[in-house]
């Protein structure tokens, strides 16, 4: 602000800084330009830190991770034309994941009448985070950014309401604890929607009360810890397919839960879906019950049910027993594949040390086919909303972005957790200049590069140089592959982080105890694995409704 004689005056850009500040907005992504630098700069001196990315798309993950981290919309601020362009892939990602996001962008210029955008905000932010979350365009014409008004002619919206809190039906919620009372095979399935609710203290209330098995979806992960005796995560595909009534809990039958339909599922499958979103339920099946509202309300009402007339589902049951026996064999059969010594390492070898030293209370973010998937069975998460990944929209290059967004949170919060970014190879590739971010804001988040040369699966550099005898890479490369022995590493000692290129159980052991010993710097541990390694055999491909 500036003072024009008596009349005090504020630019377009202060006006929108203010207007952001007042709407509880803490955090901007993004990348400046003509016409937005000064409204990063008004915000950053308002008091919101701001986070200067490498590519607009990486920006808007970042913002996405921090809506869903807090509940609050973080922003991205981008210029138009290609940046706009490029964020709109965190745009589409924040959509499908259901995760609030405001992005910013500057147009052309325009009449002055468009001079109320600002008051676009307050609607924004409650769009954004209203009823199902998602992601909201705000269009500032170049125009407004430095235009000057008097500052007394300004009038700020009061900062938006929490969304309101609706609950399910009494009538629909009584007979969703008839359903449960009388499963024989019941299961409880928590995902990312029960997360963003914060109703892991109901959630786990109901397990512990009633006994239940569950399964988180993979960023429900956390919402109770995956160490709980209840979690019969490592006998997922037997507990979908054999559970004769099934609680959704902020998870929607997509293609990760292989769309509740057989052969996954048994046709007769009683669904109880808790969502806040109307249409959501009934998308592939026909529930048995709907429970529309706040899964954290929602869970509350049952509870109260199971108050009124106490029930626990059997633990002797012979339910209990096959999904015992099957967590039984799955977990010895993936200890197997890790304890073996041959050199390159296999994802379980690598994963299984990783788990070993990984802090109970870090960040976990991932992304990759191979790397993210096997992954997600062996490491563990003990807290909600702290796993971020490729999410339902199965994006590649969250991660960086996503890694970002959750040690400047921590940093922000002083809490010292750690982010541990576990990465495939390929989609390191996708984001891979933000670790000049990283060390631009000295984060100190861990990234580990599964390295099998290529996409699913990659060559040694033996065979990679046979095969260029017979032709161009162009010609003769299968598109699989990328350029073998790759020192990933290398990205990060660029930008003054550490950087490790390892081969065996031992230096990835040693690398990894230096790199969470250092607690202020960042460091990228470059990990070479067998480049033909695979999950190991599953019932069913991931994809299709098929057996194998
Ligand atoms: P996952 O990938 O973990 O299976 P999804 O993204 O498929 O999770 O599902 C999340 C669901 O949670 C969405 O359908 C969304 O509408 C819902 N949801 C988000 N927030 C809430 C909330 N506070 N209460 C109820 N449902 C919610
Ligand atoms: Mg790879």
């Amino acid at each position: 602000a500036r003072s024009d004689g008596d009349e005090e005056q504020v630019s377009g850009a202060e006006v929108i800084a203010q207007a952001l500040k007042t709407q509880d907005v803490e955090y901007m992504f993004g990348i400046v330009g003509i016409p937005v630098t000064e409204i990063a700069v008004a915000a950053q001196r308002m008091g919101v830190r701001y986070v200067g990315m490498r590519n607009e798309q990486a920006a808007c993950y970042a913002a996405s991770a921090i809506g869903y981290l807090t509940g609050r919309p973080g922003v991205c601020l981008v210029v138009s034309g290609p940046g706009l362009i490029h964020a709109l892939g965190g745009m589409a990602n924040a959509n499908m994941n259901c995760w609030p996001l405001i992005v910013i962008g500057g147009s052309s210029e325009r009449s002055q009448e468009t001079m109320g955008a600002f008051q676009e905000f307050p609607q924004a932010v409650r769009s954004s985070i209203y009823g199902r979350p998602g992601a909201c365009y705000v269009d500032i014409p170049a125009d407004f950014v430095n235009l000057q008004v008097n500052v007394n002619s300004v009038r700020y919206m009061e900062c938006c309401m929490p969304p309101p809190v609706s609950m399910a039906e009494t009538s629909a919620i009584c007979m969703a604890a008839t359903v449960i009372r009388n499963a024989k095979k019941p299961l409880l399935i928590i995902g990312k929607g029960a997360a963003y609710a914060h109703a892991e203290e109901g959630i786990r209330k109901l397990v512990e009360r009633c006994k239940l098995p569950f399964l988180p979806t993979p960023m429900g992960k956390g919402v109770i810890p995956d160490n709980h005796p209840n979690c019969v995560a490592a006998a997922r595909s037997r507990a979908l397919q054999f559970a004769d009534v099934i609680v959704l809990f902020g998870a929607r039958l997509n293609w990760i839960l292989h769309f509740g339909l057989p052969p996954r599922y048994q046709p007769d499958v009683k669904f109880i879906q808790v969502d806040i979103c109307a249409e959501e339920l009934g998308n592939n099946v026909k529930p048995a019950v709907t429970l529309l509202g706040d899964i954290n309300a929602v869970t509350k009402q049952l509870l109260e049910q199971f108050d009124k007339t106490p029930w626990q589902y059997p633990p002797e049951s012979s339910w209990w027993k096959t999904l015992r026996e099957k967590m039984k064999s799955n977990e010895a059969a993936s200890k197997e594949l890790a304890s073996q010594k041959s050199l390159p390492m296999n994802y379980y070898t690598v994963f299984y040390h990783v788990q070993e030293q990984l802090p109970r209370d870090c960040f976990v973010v991932s992304e990759g086919a191979n790397t993210m998937d096997i992954g997600r069975t062996v490491l563990q998460n003990y807290l909600p909303r702290h796993r971020l990944d490729a999410g339902t929209f199965g994006t590649m290059g969250v991660g960086l972005g996503f890694a970002i967004a959750a040690a400047i949170l921590a940093k922000a919060r002083n809490t010292g957790q750690r982010v541990i970014c576990v990465e495939g190879d390929s989609a390191f590739g996708f984001s891979g200049m933000e670790v000049e971010t990283i060390c631009r804001y000295n984060l100190p988040i861990i990234l580990l590069v599964v390295n099998n040369n290529g996409i699913y699966q990659g060559f040694d550099v033996d065979s990679w140089k046979e095969m260029l005898k017979f032709g161009d890479a162009t010609a003769v490369a299968p598109p699989v592959c990328l350029l073998p022995n790759s020192h990933y590493e290398q990205v990060m000692t660029a930008f003054g982080g550490k950087g490790y290129f390892v081969q065996t159980p031992e230096e990835l052991q040693k690398s990894l105890r230096e790199s969470l010993a250092d607690t202020t710097a960042p460091s990228l541990i470059n990990i070479m694995i067998e480049p033909q390694a695979t999950r190991k055999a599953q019932d069913f491909h991931w994809l299709t409704h098929s057996k194998i």
